[in-house]
């Protein structure tokens, strides 16, 4: 029995990485203190953004959505594969020029400052998501004032059958993101009659989280039927070509390892092929995927510093928490957790696995990544790897809290992922 723990122990750990294992095993030997810290995977972001621009039909773009993860290295990795970014603030604006890339990018996002979307148009922006009628205002005075004819997409808040929501609804419901379908023929007409902006798309993005293929699927459909309508209120529906239909696509953080229970991108892909090639006029389709793009490269390593009962309930007390990891608590799901048992016990995690609730050191009861997680004989020193943590992770997170140092990010790969993405 304990043979068959200690097994299934060494082989949940063997489905890190072996580069990820290392860096993790090199970064706590060189470390002074116990360890928290991200690492990414580059190669592994390379291979997964190639494999999702490969499934795409002929002519649809992925750009990628960089909020999930907005790192230099990151940004770097994907620029040779995705066809652009889709940004949302002047910071990101300023991540982006970091990471020298020359991709095509847009701006979307509620509560643009005109400080944002004049810095957007002297950086050569390719394309806005207006989100309001005072927003166009406002961007045709400033690309007026530069003398500047500026594509624009109109973001559409559209009506969504009840049937198609999710977790977090960005549309179809009341939100402060776009324009509501029944008020779009004010908003196309406000754009036409802008003589520096010229309408050349619509912009959805409804929902984050989706995990169901066929709700997608009934999502896309849905917006290309309405397609021929929402062109055919511009004055020059001949020019109006682009359907961005966002990003949105979910992750099952239960299944790190299990690729077939994961959202089958393949199957979408499919569909949509088919579903464009019947159209007469079909638009030319555009993703902009975030989570679903960077979330599988990123795992936090955080050790144990103690193990302890309480009424009943083990707890393991690690470096770092919510404040560096936000994401379990913010989902409201209990993270996965790998254990690295540390030194002379190797990789193989022994013991009878029992429940532990992990936290970190902030002073919350909030400050939990996973309850119930079953885990064998535990000890400080011993390492604790949360996988899925490369969109939303550190950067949604409160780092400042408590005033512990922010965490180590380390970028694996990052020459390798460089030259092989530039072949
Ligand atoms: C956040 C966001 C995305 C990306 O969403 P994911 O769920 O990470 O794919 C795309 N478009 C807009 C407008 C967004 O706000």
């Amino acid at each position: 029995m304990a043979d068959s723990v200690a097994v299934s122990g060494r082989s949940e750990a063997q489905r890190l990485p072996p580069a990820v294992r290392e860096a993790i095993r090199c970064h706590q030997a060189e470390a002074q203190d116990p360890i928290a810290a991200f690492f990414y995977d580059l190669e592994a972001l390379a291979a997964r953004a190639r494999s999702i621009k490969s499934a795409l039909p002929d002519g649809v773009e992925l750009y990628y959505a960089i909020k999930a993860n907005s790192e230099a290295p990151v940004l770097g990795t994907l620029a040779p594969i995705v066809d652009g970014f889709e940004l949302s603030s002047g910071g990101e604006i300023g991540r982006m020029r970091e990471a020298t890339s020359t991709l095509p990018w847009v701006l979307s996002g509620p509560g643009k400052l005109d400080s944002e979307m004049a810095l957007a148009m002297d950086e050569g922006i390719e394309a806005f998501h207006v989100e309001s009628l005072g927003e166009i205002a406002r961007l045709e005075r400033l690309a007026k004032a530069r003398g500047r004819h500026q594509a624009v997409l109109i973001r559409i808040n559209p009506t969504l059958p009840e049937a198609l929501s999710s977790r977090l609804r960005m549309a179809g419901t009341a939100t402060p993101f776009g324009i509501d379908e029944a008020r779009l023929g004010e908003a196309v007409a406000a754009v036409d009659a802008a003589a520096h902006l010229s309408l050349v798309g619509f912009h959805i993005h409804a929902m984050s989280h989706q995990t169901s293929v066929a709700r997608h699927q009934a999502l896309l459909d849905g917006y290309l039927a309405r397609w021929p309508e929402w062109r055919a209120l511009a004055a020059s529906p001949a020019r109006v070509t682009q359907l961005n239909v966002g990003g949105g696509i979910g992750v099952d953080y239960m299944a790190p390892f299990e690729p077939e229970r994961q959202f089958d991108w393949q199957a979408l892909c499919a569909h949509l092929d088919a579903r464009l090639k019947a159209m007469a006029q079909a638009p030319r389709v555009r993703f902009e995927i975030g989570r679903f793009l960077s979330a599988f490269c990123g795992y936090y390593a955080i050790e144990v510093l103690d193990t302890k009962h309480s009424h009943g309930q083990g707890f393991v007390v690690c470096r770092g928490g919510t404040h560096q990891f936000r994401l379990p608590a913010a989902q409201g799901h209990d993270h996965p957790v790998i254990h690295l048992p540390s030194g002379e016990r190797g990789e193989a995690s022994s013991g009878e696995k029992r429940p532990w609730t992990v936290v970190g050191q902030l002073c919350t009861p909030k400050d939990v990544l996973g309850r119930d997680r079953l885990i064998g004989d535990v000890a400080p020193g011993d390492l604790l790897v949360l996988p899925l943590a490369g969109a939303y992770g550190y950067n949604i997170s409160h780092a400042d809290f408590l005033c512990h140092p922010r965490p180590p990010q380390i970028f694996i790969g990052a020459d390798r992922a460089s030259s092989d993405t530039a072949r």
